[in-house]
């Protein structure tokens, strides 16, 4: 490996760093594009200059393309000229076995870098750094084995969908087999991108992943329930035996954001038409608390950071869906298709659907949408934690 004295820096830290993980798989691998990248990422630090530029290469089978980043320096640095992205579809809840895995890294490591992202922003198996001649033998391995690619260009793009039901209590509807189902409707638009432009689905299985559902998608499926909050009246006194009243006061009801949460004759009682379902009090007392039994979805529209027109919250265009039967799943399909073709009709070319709901107006998109105007529609709720500026 050449000197990379700017990189060196970064392997001082307490964390574990990606430069050794980069160096450890270029002196084990011997490939020279690794040895290019290092190469050129520390030519990028001193410099202060980014130096890959994309496009799109064809595989046979997908017409979604696969992302490429050439070299704007391959002159300087030819190792590193071309290291092409592979997007792998993940599977719902991100479920896999370890020979699934094991077999994914040596077809990768066969034709690729061996370098892997798991589950950035897009939600894909990032599989980073390989050559065009190698894409498509890459391709149909990966597809031999059960692997399909995520999306790109304009089309569906690649859903993700938190553990749900499969692990957690919190889940209020089976975002995996919702997700699945949405998956296999639409993987046509998918692999054969024709639409305005891009659309991701986010399947939270509670509200607890409701600003990562709205900032990583179009439209993002957040489990959620109507009526109470459970109570389990001996686990609370179990909780508050354990950590004291003061915790409870100080911990769980003065940080409820909607003041929902009081001491009724020392019992603890939640006023239901106050609690926004932030979560907070049953992940504070999850044994003690959880959500109520008539539980559903709601759909937020046109969120994601960031977009053309700044960071979007998404509008809250279906407050409460039941989602229980193969019916409600259908129904829910059934929705998102008169949306999207709403969206190719009044959509721009490269508008996203919450930039296009901004242009033309709430009004405008839930009649074409055909849902009734509900006061839950808000584009701008009263509380929102969370704030990050656009850049
Ligand atoms: Fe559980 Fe909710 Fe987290 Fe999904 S988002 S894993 S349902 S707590
Ligand atoms: Fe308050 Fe949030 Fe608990 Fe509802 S879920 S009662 S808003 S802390």
């Amino acid at each position: 490996l050449n000197p990379t004295p700017m990189l060196n820096e970064l392997e001082s830290g307490p964390w574990p760093s990606f430069v050794s993980g980069f160096k450890e798989l270029a002196e084990r691998t011997k490939k020279p594009m690794l040895r290019g990248v290092l190469d050129q990422l520390e030519y990028s630090y001193n410099t202060k200059m980014g130096y890959w530029k994309g496009g799109l290469v064809t595989v046979d089978g997908y017409g979604a393309g696969v992302i490429t980043r050439y070299s704007m320096i391959k002159d300087k640095i030819p190792e590193a000229a071309e290291f092409h992205t592979m997007r792998i579809q993940p599977a719902p809840g991100l479920h896999y076995n370890t020979a699934m895995m094991r077999e994914l890294c040596d077809i990768w490591e066969k034709y690729g870098s061996g370098i892997i992202t798991l589950h950035g922003q897009t939600g894909d198996i990032m599989l980073q750094g390989i050559e065009e001649k190698y894409v498509q033998q890459c391709f149909d391995e990966l597809n031999e084995a059960g692997w399909d690619l995520g999306g790109a260009g304009a089309g569906m793009r690649t859903a993700v969908s938190c553990i749900g039901p499969g692990r957690c209590e919190n889940a209020c509807y089976d975002n995996l087999n919702l997700h699945l189902k949405a998956l296999k409707h639409f993987v046509g638009v998918l692999h054969r991108p024709e639409w305005n432009y891009k659309l991701k689905f986010k399947f939270s299985g509670c509200p607890n992943d409701c600003t990562n559902a709205i900032m990583r998608s179009d439209l993002a499926v957040i489990g959620t329930w109507k009526d109470a909050i459970q109570i389990d009246r001996d686990e609370v006194t179990a909780w508050v035996e354990k950590k004291g009243m003061d915790a409870l006061v100080n911990q769980v009801i003065n940080l409820c954001p909607t003041r929902a949460i009081s001491l009724k004759d020392g019992e603890m009682h939640i006023e239901t038409r106050d609690c926004v379902r932030c979560m907070h009090c049953l992940n504070a007392m999850p044994k003690a608390l959880s959500p109520g039994k008539e539980r559903g979805i709601s759909l937020l529209m046109g969120g994601k950071n960031t977009l053309k027109v700044g960071v979007n919250m998404g509008s809250l265009i279906i407050p409460f869906m039941k989602m229980e039967s193969d019916e409600d799943v259908e129904a829910f399909i059934e929705q998102i298709e008169t949306i999207i073709e709403w969206w190719e009709d009044a959509g721009l070319d490269h508008e996203r659907i919450g930039e296009t709901i901004e242009r033309v107006g709430l009004k405008q998109f839930i009649e074409g949408a055909g849902i009734e105007a509900d006061i839950n529609m808000v584009s701008r709720p009263r509380d929102n934690p969370y704030f990050k500026a656009p850049y």
